[in-house]
């Protein structure tokens, strides 16, 4: 089979944001710049919800959380109220681009994908990422060369632990450090050994988004002028510039190079309650009142329609007849509860008395399939700038300081994508692009075919219909 030799390298940077990168900060970024003026570049529009898993599995996959069967961090088991847990990499039947690069005889070498864990056969060399339970677990592929890098997979490789609570003083030396770890691992590996594509995700931009937000957006309520945390986020932009300028130094000479983004970010202005909400509103009973963490112990399943799990996208659920153990809505309702929480909960108006922009999404009509146990529907609570919680409290809105201690911000929908290439296929400003696009692009670069992908190939479609940035 004829396919393209030159390799690419993938950087991929969690979060990292269009606005920053090609538009406030450009001219402090030369390493990118770089990309943006011999290469193209664009927006890329993240899965719903635009967080990092399943965004990443989408990316390396062409598939949507529908498909994937995985909707978030942490998945429901089973029609129980309480069985969540991550999903394991290997339960997933769905190829990856490094498996349909295996078709074609190429040698991947897969560094820090989240969810990857626990790792699966490849033609090449993975290293899981973060929700890899500890340095101790087996998070290699092959398995035996873990002990090759095993000084090197020590505490925070993964990620930083407990990252919201280290604190502006340490945050960000972590953050770096975590970096640098995964970054030399990488040059490392590259130096002893050949693959056709490598990629690496570094969390840090979205580590330190959450971490430094605050300090640094007059727009978030919390802000306080002249803070010496101001331009942490900035710094780690041009640090990690400085880095994309060392891997196009060591690697352009025979891979083209790719930085993408799994999502982006936005101020965090509040907190909306899901479960207060719905309790105030009748769907959810509890048995009694008081408490605020959400569980399922205390809830009145026999007078409850409808609960919810938290984070920046609400889940929620429905207690259906014949579905959960307690079911009371008969599943011949269950699209009349869809439309009417819908329609109550974009109709919801923030103290003010101004509409909040809540936004709701049925998996039926956002996913290609329904895979695994979906949520019922999907709330992104003032179209993202307020975080979900599944906690109750003295009103569905919280105020924005119980937040703000230890997260400044939250995610928007689009990330970015850029491309240099040596013979260069497309340029410049390619507009808007979705996530389900790169593996299509990464197949096309190869010169493979993409199958029943979904996506397009950014190289194959250069005067498509242009979103222009803004
Ligand atoms: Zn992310």
């Amino acid at each position: 089979m004829h396919s393209y030799s030159r390799g690419l390298l993938v950087i991929g940077l969690d979060a990292a944001d269009p606005r920053w990168i090609f538009n406030q900060w450009r001219g402090k970024l030369p390493a990118f710049s770089y990309i943006m003026e011999k290469g193209c570049y664009g927006a890329l529009e993240s899965t719903v919800p635009p967080t990092t898993i399943p965004a990443w599995l989408s990316l390396v996959t062409g598939r949507d959380p529908g498909e994937l069967g995985v909707y978030g961090r942490r998945n429901r088991r089973d029609y129980g109220y309480a069985d969540f847990a991550a999903t394991p990499f290997d339960s997933l039947r769905i190829k990856t681009i490094w498996d349909y690069l295996d078709l074609y005889h190429k040698r991947s070498l897969v560094v820090g994908v989240p969810a990857t864990f626990p790792p699966r056969k490849v033609n090449g060399i993975v290293i899981s990422g973060n929700q890899t339970p500890s340095a101790e677990a087996a998070c290699t592929y092959p398995p035996g060369f873990k002990q090759e890098i095993a000084h090197r997979i020590e505490e925070n490789f993964f990620d930083v632990p407990d990252f919201r609570s280290q604190g502006p003083e340490r945050l960000h030396l972590l953050v770096k450090q975590m970096t640098r770890k995964r970054l030399r691992l990488v040059h490392d590996i590259l130096k002893r050994f050949r693959f056709d594509f490598t990629m690496a995700v570094l969390l840090g931009t979205d580590r330190i988004h959450h971490g430094y937000w605050r300090y640094m957006d007059k727009g978030h309520p919390e802000y306080t002028p002249d803070s010496p945390f101001g331009h942490v986020i900035m710094d780690y932009y041009t640090w990690l510039d400085k880095q994309v300028g060392k891997c196009i130094d060591r690697y352009f000479a025979d891979h083209d190079i790719m930085v993408v983004s799994d999502h982006g970010v936005r101020t965090c202005l509040g907190c909306f309650a899901v479960n207060q909400w719905l309790e105030e509103k009748g769907y959810l009973r509890r048995k009694q009142t008081g408490g605020s963490a959400f569980d399922s112990r205390d809830i009145d399943w026999s007078q409850t329609r409808a609960w919810a799990t938290g984070g920046f996208c609400g889940r929620i659920y429905f207690n259906l007849q014949g579905r959960e153990p307690q079911g009371i809505v008969p599943a011949s309702q269950r699209q009349a509860l869809q439309e009417e929480l819908r329609r109550e909960l974009e109709n919801v108006t923030d103290l003010q008395g101004q509409p909040l922009g809540n936004r709701c999404f049925l998996p039926k009509r956002v996913f290609r399939k329904t895979n695994g146990i979906a949520p019922d529907l999907l709330l992104y609570a003032a179209n993202l700038a307020y975080r979900c919680s599944a906690d109750f409290s003295e009103h569905w809105f919280s105020a924005p300081e119980e937040l703000a201690a230890n997260d400044g911000a939250s995610h928007s929908q689009d990330g970015i994508f850029m491309l240099l290439q040596k013979e260069p296929r497309a340029l410049g400003d390619m507009g808007k692009w979705s996530i389900y696009d790169i593996t299509p692009t990464i197949m096309d670069h190869f010169m493979m075919p993409k199958g029943r992908l979904k996506g397009r190939s950014i190289l194959s479609f250069p005067e498509s219909t242009r979103v222009v940035f803004r």
